[in-house]
């Protein structure tokens, strides 16, 4: 079987990022602990968080964000087009992410192009 660089990393950021997320409702602190470990390993073994994963941790506490759970979210205005507005409940930061009209939400890696290779 091929292994991917930083295979082992990636189960367990993912892990990580699982408990996170469940534990948030019930102690944000803690999952901001866990947040604050995916955000190490990446780091720790040079490799890039999902883009899915990374719109969802706190840029300050690194607590998840779930809408009416550990933050809210709102849609504004901002010259003539739409942002996604992410207010932090636990250290209160805001966090802005751009919406467009016209091409899809998505970056780049998350486009089926930016598939080379599955490995199973
Ligand atoms: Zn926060």
């Amino acid at each position: 079987m091929k292994k991917v660089q930083g295979y082992d990393s990636f189960q367990r950021m993912n892990y990580l990022y699982q408990i996170s997320k469940y534990i948030v409702d019930k102690n944000p602190a803690l999952s901001s602990y866990y947040g604050n470990l995916i955000v190490n390993v990446a780091k720790k073994n040079v490799l890039k968080i999902h883009p899915e994963i990374k719109r969802q941790i706190c840029k300050k506490c690194k607590c998840m964000l779930v809408h009416k759970t550990s933050a809210s979210m709102k849609i504004k205005n901002k010259n003539k087009s739409k942002i996604i507005e992410w207010t932090c409940h636990t250290c209160g930061m805001k966090k802005i992410l751009p919406t467009y009209k016209d091409r899809d939400n998505t970056v780049w890696l998350e486009r089926p192009e930016a598939v080379v290779e599955i490995i199973s």
